[in-house]
């Protein structure tokens, strides 16, 4: 069981930015309104993600550890992913890399329960003295391999991939508000954007408030696909894929094939080498969309490809005509 768990974290837990990814998704998942994270050493000593959400019973805390128990997929649902997590992976594949604490409190359950996973030994099941959702720390990833620990970056290197994921994150989650903090960075603190906002708020949280100012709203269908977003058409920059945020059904994807669109939609018409920042959100019916092509989920096939490049293509040549480009 332990080398089946760590070889799938090799698939999962590339580095500690995809422990992040897992455990905020997981958040988001049991309907989290607010998810505080903080991090020590690069997220390599430390990682905690404490939410609000709808926390866990005692049995589902027992199975949570366990390899592809999931309570968010049945048989037939395999294609049709609402929910961000869906393999039962992220869990069983940190405890058996990490020491892993979970903590958390169902509102079903008379008080909190509290497990740890330290390489793959599970302990007993604790009483937990929390009010309610999950907290989970993460100390000392890849302490027991230190073959992959030697394979990670500099702290401050995995600092900056963590800021990026949580920036994804939650910009995929507007109505959340996220803290990320920690002894060696500057605290950041996205309030929840108002529940009739359009977005803008936390796309100013995060890209900041000249990305928006200067920024065109794309708003473009074509055979039930939906584009919108904004493109930044102040803040022209060399090529940099850490400001193009792309999102398909509210999880953000860095698929070649929707940034080489994303390219083209304003090479040809501005002729140069510099790009906008984009922030984009797809949303398509789940059945013509594979995000079952790696665990990271990073990568995603479309049924129709040339549907979907077309769609973008021709919504951010659009923008640039509309701006007198
Ligand atoms: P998946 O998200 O693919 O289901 P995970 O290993 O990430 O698999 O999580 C396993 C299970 O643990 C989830 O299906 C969910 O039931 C539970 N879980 C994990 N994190 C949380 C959380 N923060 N709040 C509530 N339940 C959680
Ligand atoms: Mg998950």
């Amino acid at each position: 069981e332990t080398t089946i768990n760590r070889i799938a974290a090799g698939e999962v837990v590339e580095r500690p930015a995809s422990v992040v990814k897992e455990l905020v998704e997981n958040s988001v998942d049991a309907g989290a309104r607010r998810i505080e994270i903080v991090t020590a050493g690069g997220g390599k000593t430390l990682i905690r993600v404490a939410d609000d959400g709808a926390g866990m019973e005692r049995g589902d805390l027992l199975l949570a550890v366990e390899r592809h128990c999931t309570s968010k997929l049945t048989e037939d649902d395999l294609l049709d992913i609402r929910t961000l997590g869906f393999r039962g992976e992220a869990l069983p594949s940190i405890g058996s890399v990490a020491e892993l604490q979970v903590e958390t409190r169902n509102a079903a359950e008379p008080h909190g329960w509290s497990l740890t996973v330290s390489v793959g030994r599970k302990s007993e099941l604790r009483p937990a003295g929390l009010s309610g959702g999950t907290r989970v720390e993460v100390r000392n990833l890849f302490f027991a391999t230190p073959a992959r620990l030697k394979f990670l970056k500099s702290d401050r290197a995995e600092t900056a991939a963590i800021t990026d994921m949580v920036k994804r994150l939650a910009l995929a989650a507007p109505h959340v508000r996220f803290t990320l903090a920690g002894a060696d960075r500057k605290t950041l603190d996205f309030p929840a954007e108002p529940e009739n906002g359009d977005g803008r708020v936390r796309i100013a949280q995060v890209m900041g408030e000249d990305f928006v100012e200067n920024a065109i709203p794309i708003d473009a269908e074509r055979e039930g696909v939906r584009l919108t977003g904004f493109i930044g058409l102040g803040t022209y920059q060399k090529a940099n894929s850490l400001s193009q945020f792309l999102f398909v059904n509210g999880r953000s994807v860095r698929d070649k094939m929707l940034l080489g669109a994303v390219r083209a939609g304003y090479t040809d018409v501005m002729a140069s080498d510099r790009y906008p920042a984009v922030v984009l959100f797809i949303d398509i019916d789940p059945h013509q969309v594979d995000v079952n092509v790696h665990p990271t989920k990073a990568d995603v096939r479309f049924r129709d490809s040339g549907l979907l490049r077309g769609l973008l293509v021709g919504a951010l040549r659009a923008a640039h005509v509309a701006a007198g480009h």
